[in-house]
């Protein structure tokens, strides 16, 4: 008997990648992720459930986003062509709308009235206030009180969506409270709100629901670049913070003889733990947030301080999915430097008139390196999101006149 496709094999029926995955929760949200998941593989099936995402994503999102050929950039780099999957364009200016509409959705077929997340940077929390306002449902985002001082105009933009941001007051006040805020919100009241996450982390059904998702984004730019090229790529690049972005494309070419790069931040460089946020490259087997997964833990045993110069992607752990492909050797590694990310900001901004979000300059740095090796073959890169969100920061810490 022919094998199961890849996307319908894994995860699991509880929710394992291999050894990593799974749900390691207490009795009464362990029981809520039954019924979400349960929900998900009936109504999220359904004939229905499907005719309406796929309405939504043509006339409020805007898709299918373009596969684009960076002709430009491809002639800078010495010949590789480089093709861009435009995420960039997706409603609110990033893919993180991909899976809030469709965990929205499905909450909205449940009947809930509320949708509760947490939210760093703020990305995950505007792109599910917008999914809440469209479907009329109240929306709550946890958000610690350093984030708020932080990222005032996204917080800005949740409020004016009509959400909730609820500060979050206690221990680091950033975003390792804010979820647990937000779960603690959520239990309080399950039956009439659905808990959001915002990546393919956190417990069984969430890294599945958020990847199958994403993978519109996948299978768009598999039909797009065939009919572009009339072939398939050779290599598929994304930047992995908790890597939904990566897992949507990917999921496009998971059966296909085509290299798909991870590219995780690795701050400033020096491997140092704190100086970056590559749980892939640097981090160990462990337990976080209710899932296992490959984390960076400090001496204390908790998650380890992160950083990288891209707040979407400075995460101490990884999506399960990712943990199982690198272990497999399905995927392969990469990272980039803050200064080589700011490097590809400026260049694809000055090359081909796109300014990206800063997490999507990690996978275009990488690029620049691949582009080096195999000038002779063809590259898609998943520009995540745009970067207006990051224009202040990059013109304060990295003038353009620095960097000609
Ligand atoms: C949040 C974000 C990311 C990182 O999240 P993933 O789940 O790893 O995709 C990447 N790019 C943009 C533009 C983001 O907003």
């Amino acid at each position: 008997m022919p094998t199961k496709p890849y996307l319908k094999r894994f995860p699991d029926p509880q929710g394992f990648y291999g050894s990593f995955g799974g749900a390691e929760l207490p009795p009464d949200l362990a029981a809520e992720m039954h019924k979400i998941e349960k929900a998900y593989r009936t109504i999220g099936n359904s004939h229905d459930f499907i005719l309406r995402l796929r309405d939504i994503r043509e006339h409020f999102q805007g898709r299918p986003t373009p596969v684009y050929y960076a002709k430009r950039l491809t002639d800078a780099l010495g010949g590789a062509r480089i093709y861009l999957k435009r995420e960039d364009l997706n409603h609110t200016g990033a893919h993180k709308l991909n899976h809030c509409m469709g965990e929205a959705l499905l909450a909205s077929y449940l009947g809930k009235r509320k949708l509760i997340a947490e939210t760093g940077a703020g990305q995950h929390g505007v792109a599910l206030a917008t999914a809440a306002a469209y479907f009329g449902l109240e929306c709550e985002i946890y958000m610690g009180e350093v984030d708020i001082a932080k990222e005032h105009p996204n917080v800005i933009r949740m409020k004016m969506l009509g959400a909730e941001v609820v500060p979050v007051g206690f221990g680091q006040r950033t975003l390792k409270e804010a979820v647990d805020a937000a779960f603690e919100a959520y239990m309080k009241d399950p039956d009439s709100s659905m808990y959001a996450i915002g990546s393919v982390v956190g417990p069984h059904p969430f890294p599945m629901m958020v990847r199958d998702f994403q993978a519109v984004v996948g299978i768009e730019a598999r039909e797009q670049f065939q009919s572009m090229t009339g072939h398939l790529p050779d290599h598929v690049v994304a930047c992995v913070g908790g890597g939904s972005n990566a897992m949507g494309i990917f999921a496009g070419f998971i059966e296909d003889p085509v290299e798909l790069w991870g590219v995780e931040p690795l701050g400033r460089g020096t491997g140092t733990l704190g100086d970056h946020a590559a749980s892939l490259r640097f981090g160990r087997p462990g337990l976080i947030h209710g899932f296992t997964t490959v984390t960076l833990t400090g001496d204390d045993g908790n998650p380890a301080a992160v950083h990288s110069v891209a707040s979407g992607l400075d995460y101490p752990g990884v999506g399960p999915e990712h943990a199982y492909l690198n272990a497999e050797g399905r995927t392969r590694l990469a990272g980039a430097t803050d200064e080589e990310a700011v490097r590809a900001f400026y260049s694809l901004s000055r090359l081909e008139g796109i300014i990206p979000a800063l997490e999507s300059a990690h996978a275009l740095a990488y690029v620049r390196k691949l582009a080096a090796d195999f000038p002779n073959e063809s590259i898609l890169v998943n520009l995540s999101g745009r970067g207006d969100k990051d224009l202040d920061y990059v013109y304060e810490t990295y003038p353009p006149e620095d960097w000609a």
